[in-house]
């Protein structure tokens, strides 16, 4: 079934100049970019946008990684695209991550770990429409 996903390449890859390399991955999977902009979030709305970890000891750290500097955010649209990007990009903890994943590759520590990739249905629609509107999504 035809699904969407939110990915955002954080600010520690946009840093690095991976941005093309990460695009590149999602391309090579079969991954249709439906939408993508750089966006630099203020503290506040990395903080909405991690919203559900609002009390985990990481969420002032990860909320000002988050808003540190820009960040690309993209719709992925395939079959299946949640689960499929999760794998594609590894485990959170990159020493945890599969060989060949983006996150085992690139991420320097468990929280500048290169790429987000919403986990769910439920979350990837708050995700997107977080960041787009309907305007902002290529059409089918
Ligand atoms: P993401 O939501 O960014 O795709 P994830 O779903 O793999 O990552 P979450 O548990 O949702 O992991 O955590 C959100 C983000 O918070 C992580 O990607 C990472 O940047 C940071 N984070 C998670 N756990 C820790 C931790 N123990 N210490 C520091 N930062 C963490
Ligand atoms: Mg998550």
């Amino acid at each position: 079934m035809k699904e969407r996903t939110l990915s955002i390449i954080k600010p520690d890859a946009v840093g690095k100049g991976l941005i093309g390399e990460m695009i590149k991955r999602f391309e090579q999977a079969g991954f249709k970019i439906v939408a993508m902009k750089m966006v630099h979030m203020s503290k506040k709305e990395a903080e909405g946008f991690y919203a559900v970890h609002k009390e985990r000891p990481f969420f002032e750290s990860v909320t000002r990684f988050m808003s540190s500097g820009p960040s690309v955010v993209m719709v992925l649209e395939a079959d299946n695209v949640i689960a499929r990007n999760r794998e594609l990009m590894g485990a959170t903890n990159y020493k945890e991550a599969a060989e060949g994943t983006i996150r085992r590759e690139f991420a320097t520590d468990i929280e500048k770990n290169v790429v987000h990739g919403s986990d769910a249905p439920e979350t990837a629609a708050f995700e997107i429409g977080y960041f787009f509107n309907a305007l902002e999504l290529v059409g089918v």
